[in-house]
């Protein structure tokens, strides 16, 4: 049986920056979900499929298909073949991915998939579901969160860090509203597993968020 360490939590909780350290230390490959929901979400873009039309969606969904590889340590998501890595950090896709991962067609497709990688190798695995749907026998479970402010805080300064405009109160309403979404979904809401173990990184160091759940490991 692989190992494997499911967090979960809201978005800008830090979870990937979080989960990528906890991988490099225990050696083990760090599978980011939400990415392939990113993949899924910029097909329907470039498909000008409508967000608010569930049964194009799930038509459309059929024809992506997504696949992962590992390139220097850094997980490489394909679509169609193609390396979309550099596209799918933007608003635009975010909000599309949030909107999408609520079509029970989308989420069957790619937790198939992370089942599939989990099998293989020991894994780090974030995302909504993990600990509750996607690795419900996770030998270790965070549902890792913070304040909404604090969260729009640290996306605005990723934002500006690339040279993209961000307003405060934009972003917080963004991520309340997703937020709302990911936990109001009738198919696999977020929620906290009842064996997951509760971090709120709100005034805590990435390096304490990262011992913690070592420790956790230990
Ligand atoms: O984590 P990230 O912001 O990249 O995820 C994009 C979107 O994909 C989220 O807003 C969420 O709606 C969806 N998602 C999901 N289940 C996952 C991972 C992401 O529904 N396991």
């Amino acid at each position: 049986m692989s190992y494997q360490i499911a967090v979960d939590g809201p978005g800008g909780a830090g979870k990937s920056t979080i989960a990528k350290a906890v991988a490099r230390a225990r050696g083990c490959i760090y599978v980011d979900t939400g990415a392939m929901y990113r993949a899924m979400a910029l097909y329907l873009i470039r498909h000008e499929v409508d967000p608010e039309d569930k049964k194009a969606i799930e038509e459309a969904c059929g024809s992506a298909d997504i696949s992962i590889e590992y390139r220097d340590g850094e997980q490489v998501v394909l679509l169609n073949g193609e390396n979309v890595n550099a596209c799918i950090r933007t608003e635009q896709v975010g909000n599309m991915a949030s909107v999408c991962s609520v079509v029970p067609a989308v989420r069957r497709k790619l937790v198939e998939l992370q089942q599939r990688l989990a099998a293989k190798s020991d894994v780090v695995m974030d995302g909504r579901d993990i600990g509750t749907v996607v690795l419900p026998e996770a030998d270790v479970k965070i549902y890792l969160t913070a304040g909404s402010r604090t969260r729009a805080m640290r996306r605005c300064m990723e934002l500006k860090a690339k040279g993209e405009d961000a307003d405060l109160e934009k972003v917080q309403a963004d991520i309340e509203e997703r937020d709302y979404r990911d936990m109001h979904r009738e198919d696999s809401p977020l929620r906290q597993a009842e064996d997951a173990v509760l971090v709120d990184s709100s005034d805590m160091t990435i390096e304490q968020v990262v011992e913690r759940i070592l420790s956790l490991c230990r």
